[in-house]
């Protein structure tokens, strides 16, 4: 695709790489069929090429309107075009370059600002989130409908692993899974121990900077990446954190991320690189070590499957991939392996390449597209009729459960659940 960017834009960071990513689309349109918008929509502007156009639109200079801003907005960022795209084009780079730009040059309705600032605020702030969390889990039963389905129930907690081990990793501190779903940190560690490895959250370390570099706040995701940056590095230069273990693939995606994030960070971009090339979702991390410790998996295959036959964890489930994990980290199939060489009878789901509505904040900001999605996502994992669902980001845990008949649980409790 031709370009001629503004010259506001054309020279700076920003403008370089977005039209490098313009130039690889021809305009072929394949990205369209996989867009979940676009399938609900029906509205051209409202697929990847669309949006696309909208995009080189804005930074060729043309005027910028709210509705260029409503049609990025209904992106989900999911990816999926990415995955779909035959030229290469990077989507997910491009979007955060265009919204950004949009922000600064069309004033969002008050109600909007509020909301994004609130969600901004709330949700990377753990002390405030946490207590509110708890707060709603007391009282969740007497919550109206639709606050309720942002508060997970209480599921079963797994015992803290009092083992300790030279071998090494890092997880996240994270901002809300802990005060949402406690037990898949803790699941984690009983994983990790079960191989004999320690597993380290550090204090100082928190948000990955996603949910404020997608509300449009560059500066303060930068900042937050930065402080996990230097939280993690003392563990990694001096080589004693094998890996960092992800748990979230929303969280997962961004830290692989941050060698992109921070290139143009002198003091971080070294550092950014390294931490990124040693990030890895959990599945990955536990498929390297089964497929090299032999042991293990002839103890875990069996604990797993006595469990299943005495009905303590559910058998035969439908797993739901991430579009962070599999659009985004481009990890496919890995939990699938992990779970079926575990002894578990994964069920055939139809269209598991699409988004199920979550999306980090979009279901709070897109709500009716959002549950839209969640409706087709539930029939398509339902069909095979699964006794639970299996997922492995909280997001898309959460959105899930708010809509289930059957339970939805990262696939990490059952296996500890199955180990304890
Ligand atoms: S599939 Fe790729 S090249 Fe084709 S229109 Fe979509 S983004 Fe552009
Ligand atoms: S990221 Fe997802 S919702 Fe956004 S344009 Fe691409 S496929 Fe469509």
């Amino acid at each position: 695709m031709d370009t001629q960017l503004a010259d506001w834009i054309k020279d700076t960071r920003h403008g370089k790489e977005a039209e490098a990513i313009l130039r690889k689309c021809v305009h072929c349109g394949f990205c369209t069929a996989t867009c979940p918008t676009y399938q609900i929509l029906g509205d051209e502007l409202d697929s990847p090429r669309g949006r696309i156009y909208l995009i080189k639109q804005v930074l060729e200079g043309q005027t910028v309107t709210r509705k260029t801003q409503v049609h990025l907005d209904r992106c989900l960022t999911c990816r999926n075009c990415e995955t779909t795209c035959p030229s290469g084009v990077q989507y997910g780079k491009l979007i955060d370059i265009g919204r950004k730009v949009v922000e600064e040059r069309v004033e969002r309705p008050a109600g909007e600002k509020m909301m994004r600032q609130g969600l901004k605020g709330l949700m990377s702030n753990k002390p405030l989130f946490n207590a509110g969390m708890a707060a709603g889990k007391m009282v969740r039963g007497l919550l109206p409908e639709a606050l309720q389905k942002k508060v997970p129930a209480k599921r079963p907690m797994p015992r803290t692993p009092a083992g300790s081990h030279s071998r090494q990793v890092i997880m996240l501190n994270g901002c809300v899974q802990p005060g949402m779903m406690p037990s898949i940190d803790v699941a984690t560690s009983v994983l990790l121990d079960a191989a004999g490895i320690q597993t380290r959250v550090l204090a100082e370390s928190g948000c990955c900077g996603a949910v404020k570099y997608h509300l449009n706040d560059h500066d303060g995701g930068l900042a937050q990446m930065k402080a996990n940056i230097d939280a993690w590095w003392p563990m990694v230069e001096a080589g004693h954190a094998e890996a960092l273990v992800m748990n979230a693939s929303g969280c997962g995606v961004t830290v692989k991320e941050y060698d992109h994030l921070l290139a143009h960070e002198p003091a971080y971009a070294e550092k950014a690189k390294r931490i990124s090339a040693i990030t890895m979702d959990i599945a990955e991390f536990l498929a390297q070590e089964l497929h090299n410790n032999t042991a293990l998996r002839d103890k875990l295959a069996p604990q797993v499957k006595q469990a299943i036959d005495r009905g303590l964890i559910p058998g035969k489930i439908a797993f739901h991939p991430p579009c962070t994990l599999q659009h985004g980290m481009k990890v496919k199939g890995v939990v699938e392996n992990v779970l079926t060489g575990l002894g578990f009878n994964l069920t055939p789901v139809a269209d598991s390449h699409l988004c199920c509505g979550s999306a980090g904040t979009y279901s709070v900001l897109q709500p009716e597209i959002s549950n839209e999605l969640k409706k087709r996502k539930l029939d398509n994992l339902m069909a095979g009729q699964p006794q639970a669902i299996a997922s492995c980001n909280i997001g898309c845990l959460t959105h899930l459960e708010s809509g289930a008949s059957v339970d939805v649980r990262h696939w990490v409790e059952w296996v500890a659940q199955a180990i304890q």
